[in-house]
């Protein structure tokens, strides 16, 4: 997760607290209603044994990630780590190079995306994508930013594997990507981290601006930060002068940031387009309702991102920018993790019960979309 201004959780709060006590400011009441129409769940989403997050493995990985990830050859043998568990699970990854021609004349480096496809059943359903990066700021190893997420994408791909194939469970096999519609495609980002030239997000950046990577896209999950928990009241932060009282002061959350509203005046189908958000938001509501911690879906209007700047840290901002549905899933970063972008940020310091919390509602979240055929 870049550095903020703080703006982004202002937002974040604010929705928060209407979500959880409602608000009498009936104008951003009415800006921040949540999706009209969930998505509807899927028999074979939630509490399916052959869908269980393994805590142990989430925590192996990542201790076995390198800790920094920020110079070429941590960052190689950070690939070389994702690219190998991957095969472990009989899964192929193309690597995407890309600013090779931009180092060439300005001197910023170039980066390397990893892109792995697990097929669904039906090509012509198209794909959801679980996006995170695996760089770190310089210095810090990077546990909850972004090990957490990395760990969670790999857990993924284990459990929607073609092994999901041996699962004797009836319900655990109709999980299985070849029998869902939709198709699953992993991204690993590389250069997510502010660069030396003051720039991020390089590798979501280069990985949008492919039409071949995007074509098929209904739907992005992007994970930053999801691996820290903090439970003494007071231990969950919020930007100054926040003009909302009751805010909860304890880490016990994880939020889920969409959009709603009209989303691009430039798109003809707007209705589509504003449902396919409202179902991203609706599959983590539902998985919700089942497995802690505690989720708040934060649906935020595409009007407000004119004022809030900050509500685009992460590598989600550049699928919003191409007017694909995307969601950003975050322990808030900073607002609750002391060790954020320094050299504590160490896989001790992980809660490694609600990092697997959060990675089961992922896996609940992306099982229900992916057997969505519309
Ligand atoms: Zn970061």
């Amino acid at each position: 997760m870049r550095k903020s201004g703080g703006l982004f959780f202002t937002i974040a709060a604010i929705a928060i607290t209407l979500i959880i006590w409602g608000n009498p400011l009936n104008y951003i009441l009415t800006a921040f209603a949540p999706p009209s129409e969930p998505v509807r769940p899927s028999i074979f989403s939630l509490s399916t044994p052959g869908l269980s997050i393994d805590a142990g493995a989430l925590m192996a990985h990542v201790r076995s990630l390198p800790q920094p990830r920020n110079s070429p050859s941590s960052k190689e043998a950070a690939r070389q780590y994702i690219t190998s568990r991957l095969a472990d699970y009989g899964i192929q990854a193309e690597r995407q190079a890309y600013g090779i021609e931009q180092e060439r004349l300005t001197g910023v480096a170039s980066g390397v995306n990893i892109v792995a496809n697990i097929p669904g059943s039906d090509p012509t359903a198209g794909s959801i994508v679980l996006g995170a990066h695996y760089d770190t700021e310089i210095g810090s190893p990077g546990a909850d930013d972004n090990g957490s997420a990395i760990a969670t994408l790999l857990e993924t791909a284990r459990i929607f594997s073609t092994q999901a194939d041996s699962q004797s469970d009836v319900l655990a096999a109709a999980a299985d990507p070849l029998t869902a519609p939709k198709s699953i495609r992993l991204v690993f980002f590389d250069q997510e981290e502010r660069q030396i030239d003051g720039s991020g997000l390089l590798g979501s950046l280069a990985f949008t601006q492919q039409p071949g990577n995007i074509a098929d896209i209904k739907g992005a999950i992007i994970l930053d930060m999801i691996g820290y928990a903090c439970h003494d009241p007071g231990c969950q932060a919020y930007p100054p002068r926040l003009p909302i009282p009751n805010l909860p002061n304890t880490g016990d959350f994880l939020a889920v940031l969409g959009l709603t509203g009209q989303t691009d005046l430039n798109q003809t189908d707007l209705d589509q387009t504003d449902s396919d958000h409202a179902d991203l938001l609706g599959a983590f509501a539902f998985s919700a309702q089942r497995i802690g911690p505690t989720l708040l879906t934060l649906p935020v209007p595409q009007s407000m991102l004119n004022f809030f700047p900050d509500l685009l840290r992460s590598d989600h901002a550049p699928f919003w920018d191409k007017n694909i549905p995307a969601v950003l899933v975050s322990d808030t970063a900073n607002f609750r993790n002391p060790h954020y972008h320094t050299a504590q940020d160490k896989p001790d310091t992980l809660d490694s019960i609600f990092l697997q919390g959060s990675a089961q509602h992922v896996v609940n979240a992306i099982a229900a979309l992916i057997s969505q055929s519309g």
